[in-house]
Order: C-alpha cells, then sequence, then structure tokens
C-alpha cells in the first residue's frame, strides 16, 4: 500500500541527516521536493539516486492530485524541503491534509527544525511557546498579526529573512517594548551560529548599524503574567489547596 513519508532534513550541518531519513529516501519510489536542486545536491553527497518531482508553494496545489494518485496506486512518496521540516513554515501541510482524507497512510521520519533548536538554545522559558512562524508584508495581516501577540504571555518563536530582519525588530521593539527578552538566533548548526541574549531595544539599535546576514530565528518572552494572579483564588481553590498541605 502506498505512503507518504515526511523527511526531515539538515538545517545547515549535514551531519544532522539521520540513517532513517536517508534509509527511508533510498527506498521511496519517489520524492517530492520543494527545490529539486538543492535536493539533488543532498542526495548526490550520500549516493543516493530517485526521481524527484518539485512540490512548491505555487505548484503544490496542481501536484497534489499526481502525487495521490501515485500513492493511491502503492507508490510510496517522500517528502522533503530545501532545510528542516516540511510542512513547518515549508510546504507539506496540504498534502498531509489530503492523504489524511483519502486514508492514506502518512508516517514521519523527523530532523532538526529551527524553531525548536533555537527555543531549545535561546535560555527563555521553554515550558510554553507559541511558534509564530513568518510576519507577513502584507500590511493587513501583519498588523493583525502583531494585535494578536501583543499581551502573550508565553514565549514567542519567528522565523525572519535578513532584509526584512530591521523591520521586523523595530515593530517588535514598538509592540513590547525596548526591555523586553529576546534570542537572537542565527545561523544555527553552521559555520556562523550565534545565539545572542539580550533585550528588543538593544538588538533593534545593533541592527540600525550591522547588515542583517544568515538566516534568523527570533525568540521573544511573553509578557510577565499580571501580578495579583497567585492571591486570585476562588474559595473551593483555597480549600483545595489546604487540604493538599492536610
Ligand atoms: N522547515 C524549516 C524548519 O523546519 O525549520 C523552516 C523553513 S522556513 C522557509 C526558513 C526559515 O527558517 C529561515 O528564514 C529562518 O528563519 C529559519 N531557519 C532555517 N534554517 C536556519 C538556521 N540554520 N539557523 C537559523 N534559522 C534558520
Amino acid at each position: 500500500k502506498g505512503a507518504l513519508y515526511i523527511v526531515g532534513t539538515p538545517i545547515g550541518n549535514l551531519g544532522d541527516f539521520s540513517p532513517r531519513a536517508r534509509e527511508t529516501l533510498g527506498e521511496a519510489d519517489f520524492i517530492a521536493a520543494e527545490d529539486t536542486r538543492v535536493t539533488m545536491g543532498l542526495l548526490n553527497r550520500f549516493g543516493l539516486h530517485k526521481p524527484l518531482i518539485s512540490y512548491f508553494e505555487h505548484n503544490k496545489l496542481s501536484r497534489e492530485g499526481t502525487i495521490i494518485a501515485r500513492l493511491r496506486a502503492g507508490e510510496t512518496c517522500a517528502l522533503v524541503s530545501d532545510a528542516g521540516m516540511p510542512a513547518i513554515s515549508d510546504p507539506g501541510e496540504t498534502l498531509v491534509a489530503a492523504c489524511a482524507r483519502e486514508d492514506i497512510p502518512v508516517y514521519v521520519v523527523p530532523g532538526p527544525t529551527a524553531a525548536i533548536s533555537a527555543l531549545a538554545v535561546s535560555g527563555l522559558p521553554t515550558g510554553r511557546f507559541t511558534f509564530e512562524g513568518f510576519l507577513s508584508v502584507n500590511k493587513r495581516s501583519r498588523r493583525r498579526h502583531l494585535e494578536q501577540v501583543e499581551g502573550e504571555t508565553r514565549t514567542m518563536v519567528f522565523y525572519e529573512a535578513p532584509h526584512k530582519l530591521r523591520r521586523t525588530l523595530s515593530d517588535f521593539e514598538k509592540l513590547f517594548g525596548g526591555d523586553r527578552r529576546i534570542a537572537v538566533v542565527r545561523e544555527l548548526t553552521k559555520v556562523h551560529e550565534e545565539v545572542w541574549r539580550t533585550t528588543l531595544g538593544e538588538a533593534a539599535a545593533h541592527y540600525r548599524e550591522k547588515e542583517p546576514r544568515g538566516e534568523y530565528v527570533l525568540v521573544i518572552a511573553g509578557a510577565e503574567e499580571s501580578g495579583n494572579e497567585e492571591t486570585a483564588y476562588t474559595l473551593e481553590e483555597a480549600v483545595d489547596m489546604a487540604r493538599e498541605l492536610l
């Protein structure tokens, strides 16, 4: 029976390409790749030869029909993106949904993802967090997104491209204030890997002077919980807590 395999690939360091990912790409009937040239490079490095079809943001809807038909005919497909986990700010989500609708099994071969790696290294609270992906360049959606996260108390993880970093840091500084803690995480697992734990004010000022370079994840601390929360128990909760002490 056919199946789709979502395969994570390295976000920089090729040593993070897992043995299972390699095996899955080697055994699949075909690979659906975001950019076939990028994936061809990876396959060549590992001596793998496979038929590739392109599956990216602007052809994904038309390609899905073809892929689903092949899966229904019993083939297996490995889905990869240029870096990291497919379906995470990358194509994949709608293909997985289509497989689910068609009752086609979907398996995941997990690999690195920039968001979780950046969160782990940020030094900010990791217990609860939200993944926010990219801010839109469209003015209205951008404003709506910013409004939604304004009072967020969980740690927030954003992706950003270097040429948009300045504007994004300046919007964040206005929204959250210059004292809010941020980890500017750059080029993870690559030669110029850098984690800068600072404040939004410092980060925005720094990048007004310095040209942003490389790939960035911005991990921003959530807003402080309001101070009176600890005393705001209902009578019922207070009784429960007292019982626990006995
Ligand atoms: N699917 C990918 C994943 O699992 O992380 C994300 C793809 S998204 C199109 C690309 C964005 O991920 C970049 O703009 C950057 O924000 C982040 N990113 C990818 N690789 C990175 C790295 N090595 N270091 C820092 N950020 C990275």
